[in-house]
């Protein structure tokens, strides 16, 4: 068999906000296609080790490869690096003042030089993707949040990224909403997008997740694939923190 390098490398990071050491030592690999659900309590560092693999926080110690490059390496271009690397947030932040299609066709035109039309075509399919065909020319406000979510999605995947993160990206949601965004990401999931999702959405790991990440004061403090996890073969502290939220 050939032995594929991880999509994704994070090898021994470290970062402090101020005094706070909020990642400590983080060690993690990301194969292509698979699905890695990132747990922990509020304030362990998920958020923060997401922003470090798109660039949006700098590390002080360690590395990140994607595709095999040292992407924290002075010389990296950010806007670059996120071209590959889509990011959903738990709050959406479209464009109010833009269509649905307008909100998924803006970047490929205007990052990519995709002509109008083409942008177009695919924002269309990428509705359709996302469950939602017929809200190509509504605007935000005249969305549901589990439809502005799935734009946000949609949004995202346009620029046609080697790797997603999201983050919490059901956590705004009412109840009867967040099924709809994690069947979405469960399809993306199915169809080999390499990702890593932040959610207590245990049901949408057990569904999709390849390997679990649990996380607590900074320090990665266990992976373990899914089966082995879900059969109870989880640490105490994790089950601690399922016990919390289950
Ligand atoms: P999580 O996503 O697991 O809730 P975060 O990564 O958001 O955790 O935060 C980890 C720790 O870092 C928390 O204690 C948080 O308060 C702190 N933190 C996050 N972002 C900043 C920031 N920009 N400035 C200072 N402290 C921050
Ligand atoms: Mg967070």
């Amino acid at each position: 068999m050939k032995t594929e390098k991880p999509l994704l490398e994070i090898i021994g990071v470290d970062k402090h906000f101020g005094s706070q050491h909020v990642l400590k030592n983080c060690t993690l690999s990301v194969a292509q296609g698979e699905t890695v659900v990132l747990i922990g309590p509020s304030g362990s560092g998920k958020s923060t080790l997401l922003r470090c693999v798109n660039l949006l926080e700098t590390i002080e110690g360690g590395s990140i490869f994607f595709r095999q490059n040292d992407i924290t390496k002075a010389g990296v271009e950010p806007h670059r690096l996120r071209q590959d690397i889509g990011m959903v947030f738990q709050s959406y932040e479209l464009f109010s003042h833009l269509t649905a299609a307008e909100n998924i066709m803006l970047a490929p035109m205007t990052v990519l030089g995709v002509s109008r039309a083409d942008a177009e075509t695919q924002a269309l399919e990428l509705l359709g993707k996302v469950r939602i065909p017929d809200k190509a020319d509504s605007f935000p406000d005249e969305l549901s949040g589990g439809q502005q979510q799935r734009v946000a999605i949609a949004r995202a995947l346009a620029m046609k990224p080697k790797l997603m993160l999201f983050d919490e990206p059901t956590s705004a949601l009412d109840p009867e909403m967040i099924r709809e965004v994690i069947d979405v990401m469960a399809d993306l999931s199915a169809e080999g997008m390499t990702s890593i999702v932040v959610t207590h959405e245990m049901g949408f790991a057990r569904r999709a997740a390849n390997h679990i990440v649990f996380m607590e004061n900074g320090e990665i403090i266990e992976y373990a694939t899914s089966d082995k996890f879900f059969g109870g073969d989880v640490s105490q502290r994790a089950q601690r923190f399922l016990d919390q939220i289950l």
